[in-house]
């Protein structure tokens, strides 16, 4: 076990927490509930960010900047908005050393500011779609929190549509939430549930959320994106109107769309063991990471050598050399295993002889000589067979710790212990609020992919149509 990490099975909270501190992903700040993201944590995001916006600027978006500052009277447009995020506001009312006029929010979310703009930007049809995503920090005022799943400020996306139609806008919605699942599943090579939230659960403002629900690795469910039809609201709360086609004056459709920094808690908790980080190589800052062998110096010489000569036209981004030499190797191993690196190359004077290296896994541990012709080919093959290896093994998880249930009782001893289960429920907001307060747990989405099946509200017993996911959740 690696130095300082508490195991999974001791403490499972802890070793979360473990984990984010040694794997060199974050740390606290003085602030309580902000966080320090780590260079490690910082090089994941930034590959989430690369590769998301990549997918982003595929289906047609463009990236703009939004102010952090929004007067707080815009927060109150929007009824059911300003309900559910005014809890969570952090409010500047002093600045320039007075107080101000109009208190500021900090941006919790974005849609007032930007639809208080749309209005200046949207007169006619011709000016539909605008299809805009913003890179941003927000802040959400929690009182519990933890590092990457829940801080107060946090890094996100945030995608901001207007459409002419309401289908127009149901299809991007749609789109964006299969866009989520393409990129958790094929990068972060986390299995999704994709489907639809609850009233209760949806978006504050919006007609309906769709969402992607991940299980963790001790069963609890983490959301992982969401994708919101906002229907004409905040054209409404804004006053923001197009002339159609037809000539007449009608108020704009939207949807909103995010994922954030909790993805990053996602890949902790979806593949992290307890010698620290495991980071699936389509999101790694540091693909290979080569450790020399070596005691005298004309042994240095030797093995640093091989190692230059047969990485010189590598891309820098996709190994480093780590030549430190106030360091013995075997701190070099664990050094960066707890950070997470995919492959480690170790190379030695009796490798050089043989012209071998020796390459180890993260994953599983696994060794094995591999010739020095054609390594990087091999690197690059191993690279993907774990990038698989560890959707698999999450897919096998998930699909072993989902279970259908058909009575209530049976569901209340089962529940605390992880899982997700597919239960009948009547639809009704009573039946949704009784068992999130006997059970701690909530529904966590309508699955898009649901049979229909007739049967009976596990709750109250009233008819139901199709199965939906309940679980204990982040
Ligand atoms: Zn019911």
């Amino acid at each position: 076990m690696a130095k300082g990490i508490t195991k999974r099975s001791e403490d499972y909270a802890q070793w979360y927490i473990d984990v984010v501190l040694k794997g060199d992903m974050a740390d606290y700040s003085p602030v309580k509930g902000c966080m320090v993201i780590k260079p490690n944590g910082y090089g994941v995001w930034e590959n989430i960010q690369r590769n998301l916006d990549r997918m982003f600027k595929e289906t047609g978006h463009v990236n703009a900047y939004f102010p952090m500052f929004i007067p707080e009277s815009f927060l109150k447009k929007e009824a059911e908005h300003v309900e559910g995020f005014a809890p969570e506001c952090a409010v500047v009312t002093h600045a320039g050393g007075k107080q101000l006029e109009e208190p500021l929010v900090i941006r919790p979310t974005s849609e007032t500011i930007i639809w208080s703009t749309y209005k200046n930007w949207i007169s006619s049809h011709r000016d539909l779609p605008i299809l805009i995503n913003q890179w941003a920090n927000v802040c959400r005022w929690e009182m519990r929190t933890r590092l990457f799943l829940r801080t107060t400020e946090f890094l996100w996306q945030e995608g901001h549509t207007a459409h002419a139609t309401s289908e127009e806008a149901e299809e991007e919605t749609w789109r964006m939430v299969h866009v989520y699942k393409r990129f958790a599943e094929e990068f972060m090579a986390m299995p999704v549930i994709a489907g639809k939230k609850t009233e209760q659960e949806k978006f504050a403002g919006a007609l309906h959320t769709y969402c992607i629900e991940a299980m963790m690795q001790d069963g609890k469910a983490l959301q992982s994106g969401t994708s919101h039809h906002l229907g004409q609201n905040f054209a409404k709360a804004f006053d923001v109107k197009f002339q159609d086609v037809d000539e007449q004056l009608k108020y704009v459709y939207a949807t909103s769309w995010g994922v954030s920094t909790r993805l990053i808690g996602g890949i902790i908790m979806s593949h992290s063991d307890d010698n620290g980080m495991v980071i699936p190589p389509r999101l790694a800052p540091l693909p290979v990471v080569w450790v020399p062998i070596y005691r005298k110096e004309e042994e240095r010489d030797l093995v640093l050598g091989h190692a230059r000569k047969l990485t010189r036209d590598w891309d820098p981004l996709f190994y480093k050399i780590d030549d430190r030499d106030q360091y013995k190797p075997g701190y070099k191993f664990a050094d960066w295993e707890v950070k997470g690196v995919p492959l480690r190359v170790e190379i030695g004077p009796r490798d050089c002889e043989k012209n071998e290296v020796v390459v180890v896994r993260r994953d599983t541990g696994a060794k094995a000589s591999v010739a020095m012709t054609g390594l990087r080919e091999h690197l690059e093959t191993m690279l993907d067979e774990i990038q698989r290896g560890l959707f698999a093994a999450a897919k096998k998880r998930m699909d072993e710790n989902t279970f259908t249930l058909d009575t209530y009782d049976e569901y209340k001893q089962r529940v605390e212990s992880g899982g997700f289960f597919l239960v009948h429920w009547c639809g009704s907001s009573a039946c949704e609020t009784q068992l999130q307060d006997e059970t701690r747990s909530t529904i966590r989405c309508i699955p898009f992919d649901a049979p229909e099946e007739a049967g009976r509200c596990m709750v109250c017993g009233r008819p139901s149509s199709r199965r939906i996911v309940a679980a204990q959740s982040y």
